[in-house]
């Protein structure tokens, strides 16, 4: 069984997160003042014996190697320490620490914090994952989208202070996009490019206190989209053509990899870095991370002399109906295909964008598609769905971001045949705080697409879970003003998924 932690002092934890970034604005500081843990802590890949503890070192004049201690303890006072190493925090990873313990039991929380340099970082509270063949239950949330300049992080706020188990952050987690005029806050720089302007956008993300309130809170685990690299990127090619994309790939993998509680092991080669993966929740579940940017083909039928995305008739576009075409790429697409967990009732896929199709005209007369989602790549998306009906994988929720909107759907192999068996349910969140699509839009369109029973691209927020055997319960929580770092979050909507019946249902 998951419980929330008796003794977890929330206020603590929102004070901790917000002194860690107040120094910053101490001029002529001594080197003893510089704040060395400034961008805060993370957890995050959680297993039944450990877990991945993050951090990197900032301020002026690093040494080229540092040594950094951590430690892990039953409470939150570290009086009972159950683990404790040491990582050298390198400049040529950024001074960024992936500290790995193992040996600690399963379905715990536990607290960590890192020493440097004579300083120590706030505390944060981690768990390990339900032992494999031990009951459970889950508590979680999905989050995507957090432009800097577009809102404040009041969603994440709420997220921390909610009991989660884990969070699966979706994508977008920087935007490489310049500084625009005229904005609540203002990204710093020009349009990120290379490593070092990588680093310095996600310094500057993650000097946010409410997203490092949420990182403290419980171990997250992430996939990306195009945001981390470059807009609308597919495989190797970025959305300007431009020649030197693979460099600029592998400088935006590498600073992912130095920013986020991923494994040491992940480590990028080259422009190549590993994000698919699974992991068990005990008895419960079975996610499974998909990466639908690096392998993918490239979108079908860009607008004259650029790639990425279009919306486009498919009177007009041959490309869309390729059965050779693939979102995931064809390795990809078998390991889903092989891993499908046929034991345990719930298979959570953690992925980028909308799955189900969403046709911007009427399909019977003119269907109209967005290409850089699933439905630039159809017949792919029919293949892993008919898969999922052959084998009669249970519990299949596929999980999503990217479009600023929060969809939630039955999933079928075939969307145009009004009495298709549903195979799965589908929840996409909306953005953290990147703008959405007029609500007009949505509403013209969601007519043409019934397997789609809501649809709101005017809120801000994330979805929070309870899963257990029996049921899935959604929550889409939204921000009431996403200007205001501080506004009030509450339910739009809440919907349930009943185990052996696939398809969301009101609450
Ligand atoms: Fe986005
Ligand atoms: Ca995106």
């Amino acid at each position: 069984m998951t419980t929330n932690l008796p003794g977890f002092n929330r206020r603590a934890l929102l004070l901790a997160a917000g002194a860690a970034c107040a120094p910053a604005f101490v001029r002529h500081a001594r080197a003893a003042d510089v704040p060395r843990f400034a961008l805060g802590i993370a957890s995050g890949q959680p297993r039944a014996d450990g877990m991945v503890l993050w951090t990197r070192l900032t301020g002026a004049a690093l040494p080229e190697r540092v040594a950094v201690r951590w430690e892990v303890a039953d409470d939150e006072r570290f009086t009972r320490v159950v683990a404790r190493g040491e990582e050298i925090a390198e400049s040529d990873g950024a001074h960024s620490v992936h500290a790995e313990p193992r040996g600690l039991k399963p379905d715990r929380w536990y607290w960590y914090r890192f020493s440097a340099l004579g300083q120590r970082s706030d505390a944060g509270r981690t768990r390990t994952a339900p032992a494999a063949d031990a009951d459970a239950s889950l508590d979680f949330a999905i989050a995507s989208c957090q432009r800097w300049d577009d809102g404040h992080y009041a969603a994440w706020r709420d997220a921390a202070a909610s009991g989660l188990d884990l969070v699966m952050f979706l994508g977008d987690y920087i935007y490489e996009s310049a500084a625009r005029p005229n904005r609540i806050r203002s990204h710093e720089g020009p349009l990120v490019r290379t490593l070092e302007q990588y680093r310095a956008r996600y310094a500057q993300y993650k000097s946010d206190p409410a997203l490092q309130t949420a990182h403290a809170a419980c171990p997250w685990l992430l996939v990306w989209d195009d945001h981390e690299v470059d807009n609308d990127y597919a495989g190797l090619v970025g959305q300007s053509l431009q020649a030197d994309f693979a460099a600029q790939r592998a400088a935006a993998y590498q600073a992912w990899w130095e920013h986020q509680p991923v494994a040491k092991a992940m480590r990028p080669v080259g422009p190549d870095l590993r994000v698919v993966g699974r992991l068990d929740w005990g008895r419960l579940a079975r996610i499974h991370l998909l990466d639908d940017r690096q392998y993918r083909d490239p979108q079908a039928c860009p607008r004259p002399d650029r790639a990425g995305s279009n919306t486009v008739r498919t009177a007009d576009c041959a490309a869309l109906a390729d059965p050779k075409r693939s979102l995931l790429g064809p390795t990809q697409e078998r390991w889903l295909a092989e891993g499908w967990d046929l034991e345990r009732p719930w298979n959570l896929v953690a992925q980028q964008t909308l799955m189900a199709r969403f046709s911007w005209r009427d399909p019977a007369v003119d269907p109209t598609y967005w290409t850089d989602g699933w439905d630039g790549y159809a017949p792919s998306r029919e293949r892993l769905l008919r898969d999922v009906a052959a084998r009669q994988v249970p519990g299949v929720v596929v999980l999503g971001g990217d479009v600023h909107t929060n969809y939630v759907a039955d999933l079928k192999p075939d969307f145009d045949d009004e009495k298709a068996p549903v195979v799965a349910s589908e929840f996409c969140g909306t953005s953290i705080a990147s703008h959405g699509l007029a609500q007009e839009r949505i509403d013209a369109a969601l007519p043409f697409n019934p397997h789609i029973k809501y649809g709101r691209g005017d809120r801000r927020g994330y979805v929070r879970f309870r899963l257990d055997a029996k049921r899935l319960d959604a929550q889409l929580r939204v921000v009431e003003q996403p200007l205001d770092a501080g506004s009030a979050v509450e339910t739009a909507a809440r919907f349930v998924v009943e185990a052996g019946r696939p398809g969301p249902q009101p609450a």
